[in-house]
């Protein structure tokens, strides 16, 4: 039984008041549920880090970095590495997100350095994958989704791979609005969770959890949640909302 995770993603928003004042009042409304019912976990910008890691130091939440980078030290300017985040109480990381994808221009390679990275330096990554709209109607999600997932995770063991979650985010789904329906979810995170099986075994294909990103609002989490392999939910938007986020949290559990 995966238990559910619910992460915030909170981009390039907040500030250092904003940023306490909502992770407070998240923690406050998910105090019941926060850890043993459901994984919380959310994810400012790199400044508010260490002062939500400190306003959520008395509950069940964890904190999360947007990235991070594949070395651990050294002449790297403006990079941020695993041990860093780790040492400042970080728990997970993204890598790979559809906007370092494409805004920034991360590639496949550069992405598993990253989780192999993150892995080694203590940290959970959560890796995004998913296609654009033009590979949607191109009728290629399988096959875009396919390589970010084999790419994004060559070279680590089973016990390595563990550590993993995945977030199927399709891009026309982030911030749009449009979110996938419960059923294009259902499809792509039981082929997510197929190649898990040929690339792994059947333990870590059972235990490992896949969320879903893309627009997910408190009307849709019920629905999206009900589906067999949607193990959870990667919120942009509605997670800068105190009351969004605990809706959607409540409705994962
Ligand atoms: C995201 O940033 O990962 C995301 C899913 O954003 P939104 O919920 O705003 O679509």
């Amino acid at each position: 039984m995966r238990k559910p995770f619910v992460a915030g993603n909170w981009k390039m928003n907040t500030d250092t008041h904003t940023s306490v004042d909502l992770s407070k009042r998240i923690a406050t409304g998910s105090s019941d549920v926060a850890g043993h019912s459901v994984t919380i976990a959310v994810c400012p910008p790199f400044t508010y880090l260490q002062s939500v890691t400190k306003a959520l130091s008395a509950s069940h939440i964890a904190v999360g970095a947007q990235d991070v980078y594949f070395e651990s030290n050294g002449a790297f300017t403006g990079e941020i590495s695993p041990f860093m985040l780790k040492d400042i109480g970080c728990t997970y990381v993204l890598c790979g997100h559809s906007e370092r994808r494409h805004v920034i221009g991360e590639t496949d390679d550069l992405i598993n350095k990253k989780v192999t990275a993150a892995i080694a330096g203590g940290l959970l990554p959560i890796l995004c994958v998913g296609e654009l709209l033009s590979e949607r109607d191109a009728g290629q999600t399988e096959q875009v989704v396919s390589q970010q997932l084999k790419k994004g995770l060559a070279g680590l063991s089973y016990e390595k791979a563990s550590a993993v979650a995945i977030a199927y985010e399709p891009v026309w789904a982030i911030g749009t609005g449009r979110t996938a329906t419960p059923q294009q979810a259902q499809e792509v995170h039981d082929f997510i969770r197929m190649l898990l099986a040929q690339m792994y075994d059947d333990q870590l294909t059972d235990e490992i959890r896949i969320l879903y990103g893309g627009s997910a609002k408190p009307d849709n989490a019920e629905d999206l949640m009900s589906q067999d392999d949607v193990d959870g939910l990667l919120v942009g938007g509605a997670s800068l909302n105190a009351d969004d986020f605990l809706s959607i949290i409540r409705a994962a559990v």
